[in-house]
């Protein structure tokens, strides 16, 4: 006899308003990839899977511009990949440099140290970004092994530039893992060009996919080091020798490591299509375009952007200063409320003093823009009003 009774809400179904998310993330999925999602399912290692699986990896290679063989997409969200870059990468003792310019660097300096790393920080403060003599003088400093750094920091909205970095850090033995999770597809990121060893992204930001793959591309050098590793890797399901045999990038039959997400890797494929459709150049170009409009837009409210230097400024999310007198949350709150727009406030060292607005693949398109330039213009001025 089953005591727990029948959940009332489950009789009835879901509730489904349309919003407009132009947070950083997710953004809104396209229609033909939520339809992608809708196909019936295959088996994960069926052969008709397998190609889609291969169609992904070699939209990654594309998107990431690489040739690495160890390409794939982890089951998982972005930090699901940045525990895979992790600990896959450190070993108990390992000196990791993390670059940190706002959460993400904490962040994959937590997850270091639950992997016994030795974490040394390069801090910059919010809205900043690093010179590639800050880089030099760290690893100098430090010796690392592995150096951190976030390509689209999104909490920060400030845009890392990645170029150099690669080659100083091999210059001193050090690999190189770069989160792009807010910024791939946005910005231009050029995987083997830039010796960048270790790159993941997500997919519900510019592939605007839904959460729950997440792209990641394992270079030569990267994958020597797990190659020469002394320890186990402490996880299973993220150990990316097995996951490289799933993805058939070892020339070895394909074993049942864990179930693919089947429907979001659809979706990805979709979304991948997409891209190549569009091509990188043109969707770079796009989220130019619709950061300038944006950024524009601002300056005609008076508002002012929260990253000073227009070259650190990251096109996929943009950091607007919260005038004094107003509270973030009200304006947020009524774009919501009245448009369905939503409008994100800052994270960690910029939570209550900026919004974050984000200009995410499908959502970066100028109607967008000017949907949300509208929300904030009412949202102030109905506060500022009430003030009278
Ligand atoms: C969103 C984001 C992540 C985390 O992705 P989830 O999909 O939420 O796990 C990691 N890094 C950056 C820079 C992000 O913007």
């Amino acid at each position: 006899m089953a005591v727990i009774p029948v959940p009332e809400r489950l009789l009835h179904p879901m509730e489904f308003p349309r919003k407009l998310l132009m947070g950083p993330g997710p953004a809104n999925a396209p229609p033909r990839v939520l339809a992608a999602g809708a196909l019936p399912l295959l088996g994960h290692l069926h052969p008709e899977f397998v190609q889609i699986m291969d169609d992904c990896k070699s939209g990654i290679q594309y998107a990431f511009q690489t040739e690495n063989p160890v390409t794939l997409a982890i089951s998982g969200t972005g930090h699901a990949a940045m525990e895979a870059a992790c600990c896959n990468l450190v070993e108990a003792g390992d000196v990791v440099l993390v670059l940190c310019a706002g959460i993400w660097g904490h962040r994959f300096a937590d997850m270091v140290d639950r992997h016994d790393g030795v974490v040394k920080k390069l801090n910059k403060p919010a809205g900043e970004t690093f010179s590639l003599s800050d880089i030099e003088q760290g690893l100098r400093a430090h010796n690392p092994k592995l150096l951190f750094v976030t390509h689209g920091e999104s909490s920060s909205t400030t845009l890392q530039s990645l170029e150099g970095i690669g080659k100083l850090c091999h210059k001193f033995g050090c690999l190189v893992v770069v989160d792009s999770v807010a910024a791939l597809g946005g910005v231009p990121l050029l995987q083997d060009a830039w010796e960048l060893d270790v790159v993941y992204t997500g997919g519900q930001k510019v592939l605007s996919c839904p959460p729950g793959a997440s792209p990641i591309s394992f270079g030569p050098a990267a994958m020597k080091k797990v190659k020469s590793r002394k320890t186990k890797i402490r996880s299973f399901y993220l150990d990316i020798n097995e996951l490289a045999n799933y993805w058939g990038c070892d020339g070895q039959p394909r074993r049942y490591h864990h179930t693919g997400p089947i429907s979001n890797i659809y979706t990805l494929r979709e979304a991948l299509s997409i891209l190549a459709e569009e091509t990188l150049a043109k969707c770079w170009e796009r989220h130019a375009k619709c950061a300038a409009l944006l950024h524009d837009g601002l300056r005609q409210l008076g508002l002012e952007l929260f990253v000073k230097n227009p070259e650190c400024r990251l096109p996929t999310v943009t950091g607007i200063v919260v005038p004094p007198g107003v509270d973030w949350k009200k304006v947020a709150d009524n774009a919501m409320a009245k448009y369905r727009v939503e409008i994100s406030g800052g994270l960690g060292a910029t939570a209550g003093k900026i919004w974050r607005v984000g200009l995410l693949g499908y959502n970066a398109e100028p109607e967008n823009v000017k949907s949300v330039l509208s929300a904030l213009k009412e949202g102030i001025t109905l506060q500022k009003k009430s003030h009278l």
